[in-house]
Formats: structure tokens, C-alpha cells, sequence
């Protein structure tokens, strides 16, 4: 197989309270370990089965698109979480953030609030554009920036299998409580 499934660099117990111990293993264990598989299966014998994970969401459409988009997500929302995270960020990132919206506090409400208003199924994302500039996005679906050209650099899984075990239809209280276990060191690194 060519795309493996991520190990997490944390045990599915230590997001808690933030994201319970069942959601990370249906999360993780499920539905990452489905996109995975089924991307797996879908670029064999495609020009896309030797290419990068990045230049299939860029130049695919359709299921290998929703796969490769979501794999991709899921690799760097996992990744972007610690038991260790919170605070904010530091360094380049905390300047341009501060640059682009006056405080991280107000970019936090900016960003929860694209979360909070994405109908359906999606993700909010931080990115960098081509000129280097910082942006918020919405994805629909299994969409990621770099189908836009951009850099993702941090992704909130608004999709009701992200939270619906522990928060129900209470998604901006899961999104408020994400700021608790983001892992700046690590997001910071993609900017
Ligand atoms: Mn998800």
C-alpha cells in the first residue's frame, strides 16, 4: 500500500476532556483508517499512483479528490494536536497573525466563527496564499488550500464525526475547547 495509515505521536486517551478517548479511535482507527485505504485503491492503475499526497488533491477530482483531500486533512489536524498544546503561537506565525488581525485573540474568534458557520460538512483552515499572505478558509467536504495553490497550516474538522460522540450539535463549544490542545510548536513549523 502506498499511503500509510499516520501513528499518533500521542495515546488516544491523552485529547481528554478535549476529544474523548472513543472519538480519537473511530476518528483515527475508522474513518482516517477508510480515506486511507480507499485512496489506496483508487489511484492504482491512474496517473496518480506515484504521485505525492499533495499533487493529487491539487490535480484530481471526484472520489480521488475526497480521499486524498481527506487524508491529507486528517494527517495535519492529528498531527497539530498535543495533550501538551494550547497557549499561542510564536515566532513568524504569531507576527503575521498579529499583522493580519489586530490579536490572535480576535483571529481565534474569526477562525472558530468559519468553523461555526461552515453548513455541512467541511473544515476551517489557515493558510498561506501565494504572495506569503495569511487567510481563512472554508472547505467543503474533503477539500484542503492546496487545491487553491495555498499552504495549509491549520485545520479545525468541522464534520459531525469530529465531535458528535462528545459535544452532539454543540460544534462551536468543540471548536472554543480545540484552542486547549493545539500544538504551536508543531503548527507553527508550516508557515
Ligand atoms: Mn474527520
Amino acid at each position: 500500500m502506498k499511503f500509510e495509515l499516520i501513528t499518533l505521536p500521542y495515546a488516544t486517551d491523552a485529547l481528554e476532556p478535549v476529544i474523548s478517548k472513543e472519538t480519537v479511535e473511530f476518528h483515527h482507527g475508522k474513518h482516517l483508517r477508510a480515506y486511507v485505504d480507499n485512496l489506496n485503491k483508487l489511484i492504482q492503475g491512474t496517473p496518480f499512483e506515484d504521485a505525492d499526497l499533495e499533487t493529487i488533491v491539487r490535480d484530481s477530482d471526484g472520489a480521488i479528490f475526497n480521499n486524498a483531500g481527506q487524508t491529507l486533512n486528517h494527517n495535519l489536524y492529528f498531527l497539530s494536536l498535543s495533550p501538551d498544546g494550547g497557549g499561542r503561537p510564536t515566532g513568524a506565525l504569531a507576527k503575521a497573525i498579529d499583522d493580519k488581525w489586530g490579536s490572535f485573540e480576535n483571529f481565534k474568534e474569526e477562525f472558530t466563527k468559519a468553523g461555526t458557520s461552515l453548513f455541512g460538512s467541511g473544515w476551517a483552515w489557515l493558510a498561506k496564499d501565494p504572495n506569503g499572505q495569511l487567510v481563512i478558509t472554508q472547505e467543503p467536504n474533503g477539500s484542503n488550500p492546496v487545491a487553491h495553490g495555498m499552504t495549509p497550516i491549520l485545520g479545525f474538522d468541522v464534520w459531525e464525526h469530529a465531535y458528535y460522540l462528545d459535544y452532539q450539535n454543540r460544534r462551536p463549544d468543540h471548536l472554543n475547547a480545540l484552542w486547549n490542545i493545539i500544538d504551536w510548536e508543531e503548527v507553527g513549523k508550516r508557515y
